[in-house]
Order: structure tokens, then C-alpha cells, then sequence
């Protein structure tokens, strides 16, 4: 099958937008709204890198998508629209191709989003897949790196370090965890579970935010930089699953928060606010980021995942 064929069986039954135009045409349209801002975000994935080449094909068509709609949550955008750009090993596997888009397919219900259009070529490398999210905020309302308040409190969304203590695994290490811990933490390595419906309401609440996914202490730290503010951690305060405390006993909270692929949302709020999120800090002045161990302030260096 060449690739107008792959386009027009597996990709253009998911170009659910009028302005898709069923993948027919050069080019899409989004509509123009008033009194919003369109967020765009884009990021690429690739096997051996982000993924295993052998991991089931919904799974990698859901972390691809679902990295991109965290970066969308984190800056308070309810996502609406994605472009695919896929560059593929040779053969072109239909089976592959069916459950890659059984993955998108499912995840654009859930999420309410269409594909709009994309690229498809084929490639000596990895497979790569890159995609870009578009959605929408009330204008001038995305919520930025920039905006934390000294005496904000610092919260962020779901848990941290399951998707590095899945990856662990997958690596060999903790033979003795539970088939249930295992699944669990394998599971989010593969298909990460950004806070996207949480995301849609961030900007009524939010002064700042980022995405945790190159760890939470380096996230955070271009946070602190953008905003121009210092942050303290309580460590106590990180959370951290029953499953990944079973993997890394003593050494949970010193992995966790230096471990990438979380996309969770970190963001400054003021005090006392009650929701899907953990309070794990405040933002003081000063610079960088410090871990409160034990009431001691740590000042931690720039760990998290670096490509080069
Ligand atoms: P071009 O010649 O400009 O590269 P193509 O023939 O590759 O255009 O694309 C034809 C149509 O199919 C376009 O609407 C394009 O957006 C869409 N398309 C191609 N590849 C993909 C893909 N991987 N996912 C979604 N849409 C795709
Ligand atoms: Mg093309």
C-alpha cells in the first residue's frame, strides 16, 4: 500500500473536522474565533528514544498525541486539533497502521479532538512521529512560565516518577515487583494520562504553569526563571504512587523528581485552593529551585532528562 492509500484507509476516517476536508485537499482550515487565542505546541517521538519500537502500536499512537495535549493542559488550552507527521521504516506494516490509528482514534473521542492533516514518508531511521496540537483559550489568557507571585502556592496534577519507574522495568530492574505494580507503573510509561479535562479550566485559577516532563525540579526550575521568583519543594509533600514506593523504597523521592515523561501540569496558584492537584511548595524570592528535606533547605541542582 502506498502512502495515498495509507492516507485515505487509515488516516482520513480520523479528519472529523469540516475543515479537514477528509484529507483531500493541500491544506486544512480552522475557523476563526473571536475573543480566542489559538495555542499551538508541537513534539516528536521516536522508537528508542521515547518508546520501544516493539510497544503495541495504540500505546505509541497515544503517548505521540497525548504528550502534546500536556503541553496544551499546562497552558490552560482545551485541545481541538492535531497535525500527524509520521516517518516510517519500510515496509509500511497495514497491521501496524490499524492499531496505530485504533489508538488515535480512541483517544480523539475521549479527548474530542480531530486530525487535521500531516505528512507521511518513509525513513532509513526510527520510526519518528511528530505531532502538533492545536486548541483554544479565552484571549490573552494562556497561562504562561512567566506569571508565578511571591506567596504563591506551588500544586501539581496526578503523580510523579510512575512513568521513569515503568521505563526502570522495562529496563530490568525491580524482578521482584507485583504483576499489579508492574502494570500499573509499565502502563504509565507507555500511555501517560495528562490532566487535559483539568487543564480546560487552569486560567480562571492558574498565575503560571508548566509542563512536568522533563522532571519536576528541572520543569519547575524554568518556571522559577521565567517568572523570576525562587520555589521551595516539601518533599513530604511530592506525590508519589503506592506502586512506585514498592519499586524504589528509600530512594523514591530522589528519583521521582529528577525523572522526565511525567506530563503532569505544575502551576502557581494562590493558597488554599482544593482540587485535582497536590500542594507541593511556594514561591518565595530568590531564585531556582530548593527541596525542603526534613525542614532543611537543599538547594538541588538542574537534574532532569536532557536530549543532548
Ligand atoms: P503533500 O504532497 O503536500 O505532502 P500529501 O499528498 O502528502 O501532500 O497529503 C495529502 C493529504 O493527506 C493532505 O491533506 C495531508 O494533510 C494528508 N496527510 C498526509 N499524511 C498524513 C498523516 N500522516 N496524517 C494525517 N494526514 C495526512
Ligand atoms: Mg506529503
Amino acid at each position: 500500500m502506498d502512502e495515498f492509500g495509507i492516507i485515505a484507509r487509515y488516516f482520513a476516517p480520523l479528519a472529523t473536522a469540516p475543515g479537514a476536508f477528509g484529507l483531500t485537499d493541500d491544506a486544512a482550515t480552522i475557523p476563526a474565533r473571536p475573543g480566542f487565542d489559538l495555542v499551538v505546541t508541537t513534539d516528536q517521538v521516536a522508537a528508542g528514544t521515547d518508546f520501544f519500537a516493539e510497544d503495541p502500536a495504540s500505546t505509541v499512537a497515544q503517548k505521540a498525541l497525548r504528550v502534546n495535549l500536556s503541553d496544551l493542559a499546562a497552558k490552560g488550552a482545551r485541545p481541538e486539533y492535531y497535525l500527524l507527521n509520521l516517518a516510517l521504516p519500510r515496509p509500511a506494516r497495514e497491521e501496524w497502521l490499524a492499531e496505530f490509528t485504533r489508538g488515535l482514534s480512541e483517544d480523539q473521542r475521549q479527548f474530542g479532538i480531530s486530525l487535521l492533516g500531516g505528512d507521511t514518508s518513509a525513513t532509513e531511521g526510527p520510526l519518528s512521529i511528530s505531532i502538533t496540537a492545536m486548541g483554544f483559550v479565552p484571549a490573552g489568557r494562556m497561562v504562561t512560565r512567566s506569571g508565578a507571585k511571591l506567596g504563591d502556592a506551588v500544586y501539581v496534577t496526578g503523580t510523579i516518577g510512575d512513568s521513569a519507574g515503568g521505563l526502570a522495568l522495562l529496563k530490568g530492574e525491580g524482578k521482584g515487583l507485583s504483576e499489579m505494580d508492574r502494570t500499573y507503573l509499565v502502563d504509565r510509561y507507555r500511555v501517560p494520562q495528562p490532566p487535559v479535562a483539568f487543564g480546560n479550566g487552569l486560567s480562571d485559577i492558574a498565575h503560571a504553569g508548566v509542563d512536568v516532563s522533563d522532571g519536576l525540579i528541572a520543569d519547575l526550575g524554568h518556571l522559577a526563571l521565567a517568572s523570576g521568583v525562587g520555589i521551595v519543594v516539601d518533599a513530604e509533600r511530592v506525590p508519589l504512587s503506592p506502586a512506585l514506593r514498592r519499586l524504589w523504597g528509600a530512594d523514591t523521592l530522589a528519583r521521582a523528581v529528577a525523572a522526565g515523561d511525567d506530563y503532569q501540569t505544575a502551576f502557581t496558584a494562590p493558597l488554599g485552593l482544593s482540587g485535582p492537584f497536590t500542594r507541593i511548595g511556594r514561591v518565595q524570592a530568590g531564585e531556582g529551585v530548593n527541596l525542603r528535606v526534613n525542614g532543611e533547605e537543599v538547594v538541588v541542582p538542574q537534574p532532569g532528562y536532557r536530549h543532548f
